[in-house]
């Protein structure tokens, strides 16, 4: 049976984005984030992280201290919740990929280690490209989290929240 996931992007999603994280000491968690986790858990969707890492190929930062973030990310997560995301896809390049978001190569590879339900699964994202790759992965529904309004029409399921504390609310009306 095909499962259903979120899909979250890292970023401006999970932390806060200060620009190419890779330490972590800059790593700071959205503390909302412990929460949304819980919830989609305890609906039974399988928690996956999509994440375009172009500082890799910029040479900002190798892939060794994107694995140690992602090794501490998990551990803080477990310490606190019990669970971690199931898995985690980055794109290290900038350029001349399949996987770089909005390509959908990090979604495929989910779909060959789960199968994956996409039109039951959800992307929460901070960007047009999260937006336009779930979109491209025929994902249902959407969330885009931003201060400023989506300024682009394109994106069908979309649903604009300020706060990822918004995003447990709708689900919950929408039941
Ligand atoms: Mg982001
Ligand atoms: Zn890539």
């Amino acid at each position: 049976m095909k499962r259903k996931a979120v899909f979250f992007d890292r970023d401006g999603v999970i932390n806060i984005d200060k620009g190419y994280v890779y330490s972590k000491n800059e790593f700071e968690f959205n503390p909302a984030i412990f929460d949304l986790l819980s919830f989609y858990k305890s609906q039974g969707y399988l928690l996956l992280v999509v994440t375009n890492q172009s500082g890799i190929a910029r040479g900002y930062y190798s892939i060794e201290d994107f694995l140690d973030l992602t090794e501490y990310m998990q551990t803080q997560i477990k310490s606190k919740l019990g669970f971690g995301f199931d898995k985690v896809y980055f794109c290290p390049h900038l350029d001349g990929c399949n996987c770089r978001k909005p390509k959908t190569g990090m979604f495929e590879e989910a779909d060959m280690d789960f199968g994956i339900d996409f039109t039951n699964s959800i992307m929460i994202g901070d960007k047009q490209s999260d937006m336009q790759a779930a979109q491209n992965a025929g994902i249902g529904k959407k969330f885009y989290l931003s201060i400023k309004k989506p300024d682009f029409s394109e994106i069908q399921g979309l649903q604009w929240v300020i706060a990822l504390q918004q995003i447990q609310t709708f689900e919950e009306k929408e039941k």
